[in-house]
C-alpha cells in the first residue's frame, strides 16, 4: 500500500477529532501532502470509528486522479486541493464543522485576531469565505480567491471552517485555537448584548453561562 504511514495517521487524527466534536459525526475531512505530487484524502462519507489505512485516498494534486484506495474520495477534495496547490509550505489542510467557529459563520463577518499568540497560529484575520453548497467547485473557487500566504484558517459561511500548517500537527493547533477565538468572541457578543437588555433575556443567560464553561479540546494526538 503507498503512503501507508501518512493514511495510518489520517485514521488516527480523523478518529481524534471525531471523539472531540470537530468533525460533527461524518462532517469534516482532511488531506495531507504527502510528496512533490501526491496528497492523502479521508474517504466520503466515512464512520471515522472504523475507517481503515487502506479507506484512505492517495489522489494527485494536480488534477485530483485516484493513484490508489478502493473508496470514493471526500467531496470536498478541491477544497483541500486548492489550500494545498496555493500553499506550498503547506503540508496539512483540514477542514471541520467545530461547533463555536461553525456558530461564528452565521454571522456573516470574519474574525479579527487580537491576542499575539493567536496571531502567531491564525494570521491577522480569519476571513469568511461566502456561501456555496458543499463538494462544489463553486465552493473551492470561492476558497481559492480568499487564499492567503498569512493566514491560516477560513470560516465558510453556514458551514464551517478549514485550517492549515505546515504540518498536520501544526494545523491541528490552528483549528484549536480557532475554537478557543470563536469561542471568545460569541461569549463577548452575547455577554454584550445581555449587557444592553433592561430585562434580561434567561434562555441568553443559560446560553452564556453553557458557553463559560464549555472547554475547548486539544487534538494533538
Ligand atoms: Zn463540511
Amino acid at each position: 500500500m503507498r503512503f501507508q504511514s501518512a493514511r495510518q495517521r489520517v485514521v488516527e487524527v480523523s478518529r481524534a477529532l471525531a471523539d472531540r466534536g470537530y468533525f460533527a459525526a461524518t462532517g469534516g475531512n482532511l488531506a495531507l501532502r504527502v510528496d512533490d505530487e501526491h496528497i492523502v484524502v479521508t474517504p466520503s462519507a466515512t464512520d471515522y470509528q472504523v475507517m481503515e489505512a487502506a479507506d484512505v485516498c492517495v489522489l494527485r494534486l494536480a488534477d485530483l486522479a485516484r493513484v490508489d484506495g478502493e473508496r470514493k474520495p471526500s467531496v470536498e477534495s478541491g477544497m483541500h486541493a486548492q489550500v494545498l496547490r496555493a500553499r506550498g509550505d503547506c503540508h496539512a489542510s483540514v477542514h471541520t464543522h467545530q461547533p463555536a467557529a461553525s456558530a461564528c459563520t452565521l454571522l456573516g463577518r470574519a474574525l479579527q485576531v487580537d491576542d499575539p499568540a493567536q496571531r502567531e497560529l491564525l494570521g491577522p484575520e480569519v476571513p469568511l469565505v461566502g456561501y456555496a453548497p458543499s463538494g462544489t467547485r463553486w465552493l473551492s473557487g470561492k476558497l481559492a480567491r480568499a487564499l492567503r500566504p498569512d493566514v491560516h484558517a477560513y470560516l465558510l459561511r453556514t458551514h464551517g471552517a478549514i485550517c492549515c500548517g505546515t504540518t498536520l500537527e501544526n494545523a491541528l493547533r490552528v483549528l484549536v485555537a480557532l475554537e478557543s477565538l470563536a469561542l471568545e468572541q460569541l461569549r463577548a457578543r452575547i455577554g454584550a448584548r445581555l449587557a444592553g437588555q433592561r430585562a434580561p433575556d434567561p434562555a441568553l443567560q443559560r446560553l452564556l453561562a453553557t458557553l463559560e464553561t464549555h472547554p475547548v479540546q486539544d487534538v494533538i494526538a
